[in-house]
């Protein structure tokens, strides 16, 4: 049972020592630097003192040292735990502290959101990038240590990684995964989308979530390919790289897909891609089939949580169904549930999930973990249902769902009516407190430029494709959506929003 998830990286590195596994900004790093440098973090960690099982946090962008010390961290068999980037010096504060690590990693520009006077268990801050007044540098720290280690030996049900949800919902809560969790996710993962050796793969995900850090990371070191990574999604570099560095998978988030299609690049633009992928969000059916009419490629979509490594399900070539997330991967189940009972093929209900990628639980916080997964079924707050031929499409996060005088309505289902207009650039659909009704409907759009429609023709396009309860009552033609960063429209700061305005 022992096992270490770096085994991809040295597995990588007898393998195909020379070969580019990294590409940053122009430099690359063969599998055996990787592993080399990795090697050094895991030999620097232990010689500051830090042992298995501490809690080693990455307060960092999307830049090599994160791949770096994410790696030697796991190697010694300590815990990562990666923060969001944006993160402000209180929501550090709270998440060093619910996890009580003993060092983090971060950047000049980023230490003075670090309060380390208020972090008792904090012992140590590695600076990996720019020079500031405090802190050890992780490059000196790094050069004072061996290059040669291996990863210490982990039972599969050691956690490897926590990840803290973005909070779209409510406060973050560290997603403890095994050292089991992430490799059986992310080979899964790998098999799925058939990465190889010879493929070279766009990372400007977020590192810090889990899609990026073991969707396409992990997954992508198991496969022994090259990654491109780029420390933000900057439309100009991104397009540029796939050009430069002959990309030939693409993984992406709705929107990004939704931006790429608005901007009408010429047809040949992306051609050394093979595979596209998309999830963490619901794809707009309207979109997938643009982009196939455009490309001829489908956009892959898979489905899953942070809670499960991420990956749950996915819409394979061989049977793509359109608008569906696919079937479950293998060795994991998945069900609809209503009122405590599995549901028959066509009704709806909430998502639960069991399988090897179910995580360990929420880091300390037993009572949450009890409620979400029971009898090692984890229940997603995704409102779904399934065909006859096991595949899975989302409604909708039970969150979300709006409750128009006791009427349900999925604001996906209405976003993606209102996508079939051909000046929507963008919308999102949101319920909004209501005395009558308990709550009513409300629709904020980007309109493609140039484009001139009124509300009232926009209400009556919707007549035309809905039932009335469904329809929004009150339509706000905006210049942005706030999202999170992988995509996600925060529906609860535009709730809050209309609120604000009501009030
Ligand atoms: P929080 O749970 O607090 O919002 P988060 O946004 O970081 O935090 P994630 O684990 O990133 O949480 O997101 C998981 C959610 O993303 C799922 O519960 C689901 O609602 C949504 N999701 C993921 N993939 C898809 C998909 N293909 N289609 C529709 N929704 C998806």
């Amino acid at each position: 049972n022992a096992m270490n998830i770096t085994q991809h990286i040295e597995r990588g590195c007898h393998l195909f020592p020379d070969k580019p596994a990294l590409i940053f900004e122009g430099t690359t790093f063969t599998y055996a630097e990787l592993d080399r440098l990795a090697n050094r973090v895991a030999n620097g960690l232990r010689d500051l003192g830090v042992h298995r099982s501490d809690r080693i946090a990455l307060f960092l962008p999307n830049i090599p040292e994160f791949i770096i010390s994410y790696l030697g961290i796991l190697k010694l068999g300590a815990i990562a735990v990666s923060l969001n980037a944006m993160l402000k010096s209180s929501e550090v504060k709270f998440i060093l502290d619910d996890c009580g690590a003993k060092a983090v990693v971060t950047t000049a520009d980023l230490v003075k959101n670090v309060p380390q006077q208020d972090l008792p268990q904090l012992k140590h801050v590695l600076i990996a990038e720019g020079t500031a007044s405090e802190g050890t540098s992780l490059a000196e720290l790094m050069a004072n240590a061996s290059p040669s280690a291996r990863g210490v030996e982990m039972d599969r049900y050691a956690p490897a990684a926590i990840v803290y949800t973005s909070g779209t919902t409510g406060f973050p809560k560290g997603a403890t995964l095994s050292h089991g969790n992430l490799i059986s996710n992310s080979y899964s993962q790998q098999h799925c989308c058939g990465m190889q050796a010879d493929d070279r793969i766009l990372l400007y995900l977020p590192l810090f979530h889990c899609f990026g850090q073991n969707a396409v990371l992990n997954a992508g070191l198991n496969a022994c390919a090259t990654l491109v990574l780029h420390r933000n999604f900057d439309l100009t570099q991104i397009l540029k790289s796939v050009t430069d560095e002959q990309i030939t998978m693409f993984f992406g988030v709705p929107t990004v897909f939704l931006v790429l299609l608005n901007m009408d690049l010429p047809k040949d633009q992306l051609k050394s891609v093979r595979f596209y992928f998309s999830a963490a969000a619901p794809l707009p059916t309207e979109v997938a089939q643009k982009w196939y009419d455009k490309y001829g490629l489908v956009i892959h979509q898979g489905y899953g949580l942070t809670e499960t490594s991420p990956c749950a399900s996915y819409n394979h070539d061989y049977i793509y169904k359109p608008g569906s997330v696919g079937t479950a991967i293998e060795n994991v189940e998945m069900k609809v549930v209503n009122n405590g009972k599995e549901v028959e093929p066509g009704e709806v209900g909430e998502i639960a999930i069991r399988g090897p990628n179910v995580m360990l639980g929420y880091w300390n916080r037993p009572f949450e973990t009890a409620e979400t997964i029971k009898n090692g079924w984890f229940y997603t707050g995704d409102i779904g249902r399934m065909d006859e031929d096991g595949f899975f499409y989302i409604v909708d996060r039970s969150k979300d769902m709006i409750n128009v005088a006791g009427f349900k309505v999925y604001p996906t289902e209405v976003e993606n009516a209102i996508y079939e207009h051909p000046a929507v650039a963008e919308v999102a659909v949101y319920g909004v407190p209501d005395l009558e009704k308990s709550e009513i409907v409300k629709a904020n759009i980007i309109l493609k430029p140039d484009c001139n429609v009124t509300e009232k023709q926009m209400i009556a396009f919707c007549a035309e494709r809905m039932a009335a309860y469904k329809m929004p009552k009150t339509i706000k033609f905006v210049d942005s959506i706030p999202k999170n960063p992988t995509g996600k429209v925060l529906k609860r700061v535009l709730r809050d929003e209309a609120a604000n305005e009501a009030a």
